[in-house]
C-alpha cells in the first residue's frame, strides 16, 4: 500500500514534505522560544516614504500601536540625511513618524547645513527620538509628542574634521544659533530650548504637534556668555483639554 505524502508547516514558512508513518506521525518542529511567530509583511511604501527616499537613508518600521496614549503609524528608521555633497549620519539612528522624518530631513538639507558652510556638516546627534513617556519625564504628565514618533531631540551638529557644534553652547557664534532657531520655529510647530521650561538646557526639541487655531510654540533663547537665564522653573501641569487660551498653552516635549 502507497502512504500519501503530507506536508508540514514550519514557522518560517518553509515546508517539510515526506512519506507519512503509520505508527509515527510527524509532528511540526518546535518553534524557537525567540522566532517570530509571523513572518513580516513586505508593505508597500507610502507616499511620504517614497519622498523620503530621496531625503534620507532610512528603513520603515512596523507601526507602534496604541497603548496609553502613544503609538504611531508610518514609522521610519532614519540613519542619514541625503545632502549633494554626502550624508549627514543620524547617530543614533532615529525613529519618527515618516512626516516628521522629511521636515528634520528638509530642515538639515536646505535650513541647517547651509550654515555651517564652508564647514561641511557630517552628523547630528540625537538625544531621543520615539519613547512613550511622559512630556519631560515628569510621571502623570501628558504623553510627549515622542510617545507618538513625533518628536526628536537633538544635542549636537557633528562637523566634518571632528567638530562638534552644540546649539545650547552660548560660546557657539550668536548668529548661527540665531539662522538654527529661526529656521526651526518656520517649520515646526514647537521647538523647546534653553529658557523654556528648564528641561532642555542641553538639546533642543523639535516636534510637529497639531493644536488647536494652528498655535505654535518656539521657545530657544539664544543667550550669550555670562547670561542669566530664568527657565529653570518646570511649567505648571496642563490646562484641562477643550480650554482654548493661547496664553497658557503647553508645549509637547
Ligand atoms: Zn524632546
Amino acid at each position: 500500500m502507497n502512504l500519501p505524502s503530507i506536508c508540514l508547516s514550519i514557522a518560517v514558512g518553509a515546508a517539510l514534505c515526506g512519506p507519512a508513518r503509520a505508527d509515527a506521525p510527524p509532528l511540526p518542529r518546535p518553534r524557537p522560544a525567540d522566532a517570530p511567530a509571523v513572518a513580516v509583511i513586505e508593505r508597500e511604501p507610502s507616499a511620504c516614504q517614497v519622498r523620503l527616499m530621496a531625503l534620507a537613508q532610512f528603513e520603515p518600521m512596523a507601526p507602534r500601536p496604541d497603548a496609553g496614549g502613544c503609538g504611531a503609524a508610518d514609522l521610519v528608521r532614519v540613519s542619514a540625511i541625503q545632502l549633494a555633497t554626502g550624508a549627514v549620519t543620524v547617530t543614533p539612528p532615529a525613529e519618527l513618524r515618516c512626516e516628521m522624518a522629511e521636515q528634520l530631513a528638509l530642515w538639515i538639507r536646505d535650513d541647517a547645513m547651509p550654515q555651517f558652510a564652508p564647514n561641511m556638516l557630517a552628523g547630528i546627534e540625537n538625544y531621543d527620538s520615539y519613547d512613550c513617556r511622559a512630556r519631560n519625564r515628569v510621571k502623570g504628565a501628558r504623553i510627549s509628542e515622542h510617545g507618538k514618533g513625533n518628536a526628536i531631540d537633538i544635542r549636537a551638529f557633528d562637523l566634518a574634521g571632528g567638530k562638534v557644534v552644540r546649539p545650547t553652547d552660548v560660546t557657539v557664534p550668536h548668529a548661527l544659533r540665531d539662522k538654527l532657531r529661526e529656521a526651526a520655529c518656520a517649520r515646526f510647530t514647537t521647538v523647546l530650548g534653553p529658557g523654556s521650561d528648564g528641561y532642555h538646557e542641553a538639546h533642543i526639541h523639535l516636534d510637529l504637534a497639531e493644536r488647536h487655531n494652528g498655535y505654535r510654540i518656539c521657545h530657544w533663547e539664544v543667550n550669550d556668555p555670562g547670561a542669566v537665564t530664568v527657565a529653570a522653573i518646570p511649567l505648571p501641569p496642563a490646562r484641562p483639554s477643550g480650554l482654548n487660551d493661547k496664553s497658557t498653552e503647553l508645549p509637547s516635549k
